[in-house]
């Protein structure tokens, strides 16, 4: 099974061996700037998984916290994933091509959250991260 997406001008896609790993809702500030949006929505990726198919040379990248990366296309703006100590860490579930294959699970750093944006179904909600967030976790 591979998964493919890309951003919205078709310059750089990606590839991904396998199934996605834990997706969910981040509501924290960052995401929400980054995404011009109320959350982002991202899926755990192993970083042996992923692989650049195109214009991998034309990401660009933010350091919004230490360790972290933001990597989005120069062109259009996209945010595609994020990389954690240089390794591709999470995949944004907006720019998958289909389905993923995988539903965020809870909400997190909703402590954060939009004053403009409810939440409505019953996904867990999480002030910060959620207990033994992460890679494997
Ligand atoms: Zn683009
Ligand atoms: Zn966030």
């Amino acid at each position: 099974m591979t998964i493919t997406g890309g951003c919205l001008c078709g310059a750089i896609r990606y590839a991904i061996t396998g199934a996605l790993g834990q997706a969910d809702n981040c509501h924290c500030s960052m995401c929400r700037k980054a995404h011009g949006a109320a959350f982002s929505s991202y899926a755990l990726v192993a970083p042996q998984a992923w692989r650049w198919t195109a214009g991998a040379e034309l990401c660009a990248r933010y350091r919004s916290s230490p360790g972290y990366e933001r990597v989005f296309c120069p062109r259009c703006g996209s945010p595609l994933a994020v990389l954690h100590e240089g390794e591709i860490m999470g995949v944004t579930l907006g720019t998958v091509d289909g389905d993923p294959g995988v539903r965020p699970a809870f909400h997190m750093f909703v402590a954060s959250k939009a004053p403009w944006f409810e939440i409505t179904d019953e996904l867990p909600c999480y002030p910060a991260y959620p207990p033994g967030f992460g890679p494997g976790g």
